[in-house]
């Protein structure tokens, strides 16, 4: 492990929140002929959504994206059979260093679970994801993201809801997403970015602040408000 070089490369905005992934520096000068972007992707075996890093070649199109981690398991491993799948092995689906890829060659061979994918300090990606610097909320960001959403029915088949969007707790190195919909608490001030729980967005304050706007009342609050 000692000496491998590591690379963060921004994704793009899924689930309320900027997303970037993790990788070698060998994979980094790979992907940059691709474009990169993140996707929502729900899980077949219940465990909720779960966001993929996804690469296409500007000349072919988005239609024909592949799944980051597949590719860089292509490179390092040669090409990847059918029935063959690549799971991440601390749960987070957007840290692609190879030493993080597990190939499962069955179904039954992949993890029924995933761990637990609140803030680990002592793990890599907690500590490359920290160094990255804070952007602004953006105010158009939720309306240039409300993500289509498929949700699993009773009877094993998917819905799609238009309406819905998940959401990642904002503080960067927490992987939690929203299985219902508003399940997360909203920061009270901005009502602009939400939480898995008081633990991350008391950790997180200290960087949210500085972004932190209070959002301008609406003519609806006013005419509540006693004071004149
Ligand atoms: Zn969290
Ligand atoms: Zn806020």
């Amino acid at each position: 492990m000692a000496g491998r070089k590591l690379g963060v490369v921004r994704l793009g905005r899924a689930a309320g929140k900027t997303k970037f992934t993790v990788l070698d520096e060998e994979s980094v000068n790979v992907l940059l002929q691709y474009v990169l972007e993140p996707r929502m992707i729900m899980d077949r075996d219940g465990n909720g959504t779960r966001i993929f890093a996804y690469a296409y070649e500007s000349i072919e199109g988005r239609r024909n994206a592949r799944k980051v981690h597949e590719i860089i398991w292509e490179l390092n491993h040669g090409q990847l059979h059918p029935g063959h799948e690549i799971v991440h092995r601390n749960g987070i689906t957007v840290d692609n260093r190879i030493e993080n890829l597990q190939l499962c060659r069955t179904e039954f061979e992949k993890p029924r679970e995933f761990p637990s994918l609140l803030p680990n300090p002592n793990s890599v990606y907690y500590q490359v994801i920290q160094r990255i610097p804070e952007e602004p909320v953006d105010e158009s960001f939720f309306e240039l993201n409300s993500l289509p959403c498929y949700r699993r029915n009773e009877g094993g088949g998917t819905d799609y809801d238009r309406n819905l969007c998940f959401f990642e707790c904002h503080y960067r190195p927490c992987s939690n997403i929203e299985k219902e919909a508003r399940e997360f608490s909203v920061c009270g001030h901005c009502h602009q970015v939400r939480y898995c729980g008081p633990t991350c967005q008391r950790t997180d304050w200290t960087v949210h602040k500085k972004h932190c706007r209070p959002r301008k009342r609406k003519r609806r609050n006013r005419s509540v408000s006693p004071e004149r």
